[in-house]
């Protein structure tokens, strides 16, 4: 198994500044297309606006998007190397796959934490 600690692994997550700028994007666009959006479909949902042009974050583990549950950002190394320990205790290969692109920091992944409790609980009783 490989080891993967890093001398840098209290390196900042990167991703907080970038979420900010990335929420006020939505904002500014939600206020210019309500109006638009509810004349052409009447019922605004979350995906429509997310798709737009947008890149949809969904869930590591259930590919669903987060704009129900709420989505977090597998920023820390701990997450990510539970995460893969889980994956190959459980041989799962749907996420060994998703891994095997990188690390989930790398890889910006996103979870739901009743996803991430799930994988825990499984593996913790394989
Ligand atoms: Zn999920």
């Amino acid at each position: 198994m490989l080891v993967e600690i890093q001398p840098d692994s209290a390196r900042p997550c990167s991703k907080k500044k970038r979420r900010k700028e990335e929420k006020e994007t939505i904002e500014a666009r939600e206020v210019e297309t309500t109006q638009d959006e509810e004349a052409n479909f009447g019922v605004r949902t979350c995906s429509s606006v997310e798709r737009l042009d947008y890149e949809e974050e969904v869930c590591l583990f259930c590919e669903e998007p987060g704009c129900t549950a709420g989505l977090h950002c597998a920023c820390t190394h701990d997450i990510n190397r539970n995460v893969r320990k889980c994956a190959i205790e459980l041989e799962d290969s749907f996420l060994l796959a998703k891994l095997a692109a990188g690390d989930m920091i790398a890889i910006e992944a996103k979870y739901h934490s009743k996803c991430l409790a799930a994988l825990y609980n499984k593996a913790r009783s394989a």
